[in-house]
C-alpha cells in the first residue's frame, strides 16, 4: 500500500435530488425525494431534508409518502444527471488518467498516477479544489475521500458527507476502522453481516480478533480470506481506469448426474437466488442473465437473455433463467448448472429506478420481456409526470408539478430564476409542451450564483474556466441577457411555437436509456466458454 493518502473517492452529495433542487429554485431546502412513483416504486435519492423523516435510497415510494407525505415526488431526469455527470467526470480526468467510475456520481482518482499529489498536503490542495470546481461547474457539492487505499478512500468520503473533505492519514487506518461496524467494508452485505453476528462478530476489530482461519471458516475461502484483508486495512486494488466488464455468476457441480427435469428445474432456480443474493451484496445489477449448462458428455453450453434493464430483482432473475432453462435439452442428464448475471450497472441508484420500471406494467413478469422489438406504443393521451419538463408558450420553461383529473399544474421556474408561481391548465392545453431540461449553470458558474448554490467567487480558478468554451466566456454585461436566450436553446424563444409531440420520461426514459446500451456486446465470465446469445459448446 502507498504511504501518501493520494487515492481520492468522489461521490456527490443525494445526487439526483440535488440536480432537482438545483433545477426547481421553489424546492431548495425542502424534502424532494426522487424515484419510481407508482405503486411498485422505490426511492432512487432522497435530499437530506427528506433523509430526516426515515427516508432513503430503495425505500418503498408508498412508505417515502407514509413518513414524508409534504414531501416533492419527482420522476428522475436521468438525461440531465448523464449531463451534469459527464461535467464531473471531465473534471477528474484533469486531474488523473486514472478515474475509476462506479456510478453517475462517484468515483475513485489516483492522484498520483496524474501528478496532482504525491504527499498530503498536496493531495488535500487537490481534494479543496476539486469540490470548488465542481461547484463552479455544476452548482452542486461532493464530498472527497483522501486516503492510501480505495476501500479507505470510500469510508473517507462517506464520513466527509455531505459537502465536505476528510483525509485518512496512512498508519492511522487500524485504529479508525476498528470500532466500525463489519458493514462498513466492501462486500459485506445484509447476509455477511447477520452471518458475523450470529458469529458474535459486529465490528471491524473483532473480525482482525476473530482470525483468518475463523472467517475462511465462517465465510468461505475468498470471502474470509479478503474479508481478514480489509479488516486490517489492506487493501492493495489500484484504480483502473477502464472497467473491466464484470459478472457474477454461481455454478454447482453435481456428484451424481441429475436425470429429473422438474428437479434440474429447481436446482436452476435454487443458483438464480444465490446469484442475486450476491448481486444484491455487491451492490450492483445486471442486464443479461447467463445460463450455464454441462451436460453429461462434458459438452458445455451457455444461452443468455439480455433484459430491458438491469435488475437484482429475484424473481425477474428466476424466471429469465427457466426460460433460459426451457431451450435445453437435459435428457442425457447433467453435471453442472450455473447461473450468471452480465452486463453489470454500478449505477444503483438508476438500477434501482429500473427495477421500479416495470411498475406500471399489469404483470411484473413483464420486466423481464427481452428487449428484442421494444417498441413503445403511442400514448393515448399526454401524460405529465411530476417533475418533468415543460415549456407554455405564454408563461415560458416551468415543471410539472402534478396532474390529475383532467388538469395539469405546472410551476413555471427557471434554475436561474426566483421561486416560481403555479398554474393549472388542462391536460390537452395546446400551449403546453414537453420540454428539454434547461442547464443548471449557464457559463460554468461566470458570476453566476450557481444554481442558488451560493458558491464563493473564489471557486472560479483558472481550472473551471479552463473548460468553458471560447464562446461561451461572455462578458458580465450579457449576463442581463434572459437565460433562455443565452442558452442558445433552438425554438426556445419562440413564444406560441406548436407544441411537440410528447417525449418518453421517467420510467420510460429508464428503460430507453437502458436500452441504448443493447449495442454492447455482453460479455460472459471469463471462465465460461460459449458465446452469448447462443448455443455454445464446448468438449472437456
Ligand atoms: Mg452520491
Amino acid at each position: 500500500m502507498r504511504n501518501a493518502p493520494t487515492i481520492l473517492h468522489l461521490d456527490m452529495d443525494a445526487f439526483f435530488a440535488s440536480v432537482e433542487q438545483a433545477s426547481k429554485p421553489s424546492l431548495r431546502g425542502k424534502a424532494v425525494v426522487v424515484g419510481g412513483l407508482g405503486p411498485r416504486g422505490v426511492v432512487a435519492t432522497a435530499s437530506y431534508e427528506a433523509r430526516v423523516f426515515g427516508v432513503h435510497s430503495a425505500m418503498p415510494m408508498a412508505q417515502a409518502r407514509r413518513l414524508a407525505p409534504n414531501a416533492a415526488y419527482l420522476v428522475p431526469r436521468f438525461a440531465l444527471y448523464r449531463a451534469v455527470s459527464e461535467q464531473v467526470m471531465a473534471l477528474l480526468r484533469e486531474l488523473s488518467p486514472l478515474v475509476e467510475p462506479l456510478s453517475l456520481d462517484e468515483a475513485f482518482v489516483d492522484l498520483e498516477a496524474g501528478g496532482a499529489a504525491r504527499d498530503r498536503e498536496s493531495a488535500r490542495q487537490a481534494g479543496i479544489r476539486l469540490r470548488a470546481d465542481i461547484r463552479a461547474v455544476t452548482g452542486l457539492t461532493g464530498s472527497v475521500g483522501l486516503a492510501a487505499s480505495k476501500m479507505l478512500a470510500k469510508i473517507a468520503s462517506e464520513q466527509a458527507k455531505p459537502d465536505g473533505l476528510v483525509l485518512i492519514e496512512p498508519g492511522t487506518e487500524r485504529t479508525l476502522l476498528g470500532p466500525m461496524p463489519v458493514r462498513t467494508l466492501p462486500g459485506v452485505g445484509p447476509a455477511t453481516g447477520d452471518h458475523l453476528r450470529r458469529a458474535g462478530i459486529t465490528t471491524v476489530e473483532e473480525l482482525a480478533e476473530a482470525g483468518e482461519d475463523e472467517l475462511v471458516r465462517l465465510l468461505g475461502k475468498a470471502h474470509g480470506h479478503a474479508l481478514y484483508a480489509m479488516a486490517l486495512a489492506r487493501d492493495e486494488r489500484p484504480v483502473v481506469a477502464e472497467r473491466e466488464a464484470k459478472s457474477v455468476s454461481v455454478e454447482d457441480t453435481y456428484d451424481v448426474d441429475i436425470h429429473d427435469r422438474l428437479r434440474v428445474g429447481l436446482e436452476v432456480q435454487r443458483l438464480a437466488d444465490r446469484c442475486v443474493r450476491r448481486l444484491r451484496e455487491a451492490g450492483v445489477s445486471g442486464r443479461t442473465i447467463v445460463l450455464k449448462v454441462r451436460r453429461y458428455d462434458f459438452s458445455t453450453l451457455t444461452r443468455s437473455e439480455t433484459l430491458r434493464g438491469p435488475t437484482d430483482d429475484p424473481a425477474v432473475v428466476r424466471e429469465a433463467a427457466a426460460r433460459l432453462l426451457d431451450s435445453v435439452d437435459t435428457t442425457g442428464g447433467v453435471r453442472l448448472l450455473g447461473v450468471g448475471v452480465t452486463g453489470l450497472a454500478d449505477y444503483t441508484q438508476e438500477d434501482l429506478f429500473a427495477q421500479a420500471a416495470g411498475e406500471r406494467a399489469a404483470d411484473p413478469a413483464d420486466e423481464a420481456v427481452p428487449e428484442a422489438p421494444a417498441e413503445q406504443p403511442e400514448p393515448a393521451e399526454r401524460q405529465w409526470r411530476a417533475g418533468q419538463d415543460v415549456r407554455h408558450a405564454e408563461w415560458g420553461p416551468g415543471w410539472v408539478q402534478g396532474s390529475g383529473l383532467g388538469r395539469v399544474t405546472v410551476r413555471f421556474e427557471t434554475p436561474q430564476s426566483e421561486p416560481g408561481r403555479v398554474r393549472t391548465f388542462f391536460v390537452d392545453d395546446p400551449a403546453l409542451a414537453p420540454a428539454e431540461p434547461l442547464p443548471l449553470v449557464l457559463a460554468a458558474g461566470l458570476d453566476h450564483p450557481a444554481a442558488g448554490l451560493d458558491h464563493p467567487a473564489a471557486g472560479l480558478d483558472h481550472r473551471a474556466a479552463n473548460i468553458v468554451p471560447a464562446a461561451d466566456l461572455v462578458p458580465p454585461a450579457a449576463d442581463l441577457v434572459p437565460p433562455v436566450a443565452r442558452a442558445g436553446r433552438p425554438g426556445s424563444d419562440r413564444p406560441g411555437a406548436p407544441p411537440r409531440a410528447p417525449e418518453p420520461s421517467g420510467e420510460d426514459q429508464a428503460e430507453d436509456d437502458a436500452g441504448q446500451d443493447s449495442s454492447e456486446p455482453a460479455s460472459l465470465p471469463k471462465s465460461w466458454s460459449g458465446t452469448v446469445g447462443g448455443e455454445a459448446t464446448s468438449s472437456p
